[in-house]
């Protein structure tokens, strides 16, 4: 196989850094994890990306390295401009100071981003042109691909559809704002509802989570709902509601062919897609219907890290 085409993607985390070897065909080939916990400077984290680079190619020429990150991320230029829950990450020009480093070219890109070019090359997405990816979980997070391009925008800041204004009266958002749709319709919103709810009326969710010794969590109301608690089956309807106003809003801005949805809600199962299928079906202008499908994501933990790979391998 020809050296040139071995690419390195890296999941850059809050808690841990993921490192792993593609061959051009997207093989996995050798992967390294490490905790970034104790790591102070941004200058600390990236020698340890470049060290599991090296480490991880074993001495192979590479095609690039790929890099997803949290926060803002100007991937033009590769520089993290503010990295959510990376202290101290402010206009970090992590491409440059890579590319030095390593001699090999670098693309940096925001975890979302990475995460929906993951699964348009390689995921739920491949074969469709113009995908919208939603991943519902503690936030919202997406990404676009129109014409079979990653939608980055001027600053490369576009595709935040979670923090796109549902319901101006609606509850404070963590952005600062009010009423954007991850507080109503990510996995976050899904438990502080039911938990509203259980303190009326009676429900079996609590149960449920005590007997996994866990918190109430977004899961446990999908468990109750299949097993007909009136609450959850509440909760799941309004969420289905408020997840299908978003998607609608997506549709009617992006045109796509393909929903591919992720995050723990993806996998809620066949009756969560049936009843969203439907319920955005009601909610869309005319022309528009039975032109997409709603798919679950097809990547799992490693989507991030494909995603990232993948940039060099469209
Ligand atoms: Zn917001």
């Amino acid at each position: 196989m020809d050296n040139d085409t071995y690419v390195v993607g890296i999941d850059l985390g809050g808690t841990k850094i993921a490192a792993a070897l593609f061959d051009s065909n997207g093989n996995l080939l050798n992967r390294e994890q490490m905790e970034t916990a104790g790591t102070r400077t941004a200058k600390e984290v990236v020698s340890r990306m470049n060290g599991m680079v090296r480490s991880v190619s074993g001495g192979r020429k590479l095609a690039g390295v790929g890099l997803a990150s949290p926060g803002a991320v100007n991937s033009r230029d590769g520089i993290v401009i503010q990295g959510t829950n990376l202290p101290e990450w402010d206009y970090v020009p992590l491409k440059d100071w890579m590319e030095e480093e390593l001699g090999t070219e670098v693309q940096v890109v925001n975890d979302a981003n990475a995460a929906a070019w993951g699964e348009f090359v390689r995921g739920a997405g491949k074969g469709s042109s113009n995908m919208v990816y939603v991943t519902f979980s503690t936030g919202i997070g997406a990404g676009i691909v129109l014409d079979g391009k990653l939608l980055l925008g001027a600053n490369s800041y576009a595709g935040e559809l979670g923090h796109n204004i549902i319901d101006p009266a609606g509850p404070a958002c963590s952005c600062g704002r009010n009423g954007c749709w991850e507080v109503f319709a990510s996995g976050t919103a899904i438990r502080d509802t039911a938990l509203r709810m259980m303190d009326r009326r009676p429900s079996i969710i609590a149960a449920l989570a005590a007997r996994q010794g866990e918190a109430v969590s977004a899961r446990h109301v999908f468990e109750a709902s299949e097993l007909h608690d009136p609450v959850a089956s509440e909760v799941i309807e309004r969420t289905v509601h408020y997840m299908a106003l978003g998607l609608v809003n997506a549709v009617h801005t992006f045109n796509p062919d393909r929903i591919v949805i992720g995050g723990g809600v993806s996998r809620a199962g066949d009756k969560l897609f049936k009843a969203l299928s439907a319920k955005t079906g009601t909610l869309l202008m005319k022309p528009y219907l039975g032109t997409f499908d709603i798919v679950p994501a097809g990547l799992k933990d490693d989507v991030g890290l494909i995603g990232a790979a993948a940039l060099f391998q469209s």
